[in-house]
């Protein structure tokens, strides 16, 4: 159970529009039994999920519809690193962040496809189609290729095929064209929304940026960094939390929960109230559902 200041608040969540495997009726009761007062709903490059969690929202529970935009940051000279921005409250409707989604996951399932082949062709014994009933109609990622792997007994958990046969440094990895970050903060601003960059150095995924990459962001209209986050160790956290305040940034902590994809728990990570009223403050393209 949570202690501590209320409303507890986790703004970093995934169901299974994307990778998770609560759906997202499961997520808002899930949250609500673990004592949440509020959860930001962020599956990968989709909206999917926002109705079935505003219609399971239980009373006194409250949704950020939100998303995590996958993009890329590209300095002049350096190989592009992977930016995860979650943004929350767009506009829904907005045809520019629709059409983007829509190129997004297609490329997700283009990619995952070409996974699984690298990983056929190496012997491990899965399919496609097995990935693709993981991913059930949604965003399809890595996670779901690694349930087949332990389906097929190859490794005993997700984690374990992150290590060696999903990693980005891995020999089976396949890049996804992901959008340009900056372009990424400025279409999550223009549909209305508030964008925080996700898990700013949750280093064991591959390179993070610098502070130089962080701050042209911040310039580009982000508005917070995820400080408190399962991935982060106790000295970034801190370095973070410096660089939020000398950035203007709001702080945020989340959770990132994937259900059984993934070790963490709902409600782990807590965003600061106040952080949470300013995000909010500066959103205009949908509002929070209050159950
Ligand atoms: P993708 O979006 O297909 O590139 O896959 C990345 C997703 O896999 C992210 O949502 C991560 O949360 C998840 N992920 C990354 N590393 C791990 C890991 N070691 N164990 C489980 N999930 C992971
Ligand atoms: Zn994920
Ligand atoms: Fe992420
Ligand atoms: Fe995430």
């Amino acid at each position: 159970m949570i202690s501590g200041e209320r409303p507890f608040i986790d703004l970093h969540v995934h169901s299974t529009v994307s990778d998770g495997t609560f759906s997202p009726a499961d997520v808002v009761i899930s949250a609500a039994e673990v004592g949440l007062d509020v959860i930001g709903l962020t599956d990968h490059d989709t909206l999917a999920g926002w109705d079935a969690a505003f219609a399971a929202c239980p009373p006194g529970l409250t949704v950020v519809p939100g998303l995590e935009l996958s993009c890329v940051y590209s300095a002049a000279g350096q190989r592009p690193i992977s930016v995860h921005v979650l943004g929350y409250l767009v506009d829904p409707q907005h045809p520019e962040l629709s059409a983007e989604l829509t190129r997004l996951r297609g490329e997700r399932s283009r990619r995952g496809e070409k996974i699984v082949e690298k990983l056929v062709s190496a012997g491990y014994p899965i399919t496609w189609d097995r990935v693709l009933e993981f991913a059930d109609g949604g965003s399809v990622g890595r996670p779901h290729v690694g349930r087949a792997l332990v389906e097929a007994g190859v490794v005993a958990s997700v984690d374990e095929a992150f290590v060696e046969l999903l990693s980005a440094a891995g020999p089976y990895y396949v890049r996804k064209a992901d959008m340009d970050a900056v372009a990424g903060v400025r279409l999550i601003n223009d549909s209305g929304g508030v964008a925080v960059f996700a898990h700013p150095a949750a280093g064991r995924r591959g390179r993070v940026l610098g502070d130089a990459a962080i701050a042209v962001l911040a310039g580009s209209g982000l508005a917070g960094i995820e400080v408190d986050h399962p991935d982060h160790e106790p000295a970034e956290r801190e370095h973070l939390r410096r660089l939020a305040t000398e950035l203007g940034l709001v702080a945020t902590g989340a959770s990132d929960f994937h259900g059984s994809n993934k070790v963490s728990r709902l409600g782990e990570e807590l965003t600061h109230p106040a952080a949470y009223r300013e995000l909010v403050a500066a959103a205009w393209g949908s509002r929070p559902y209050v159950g």
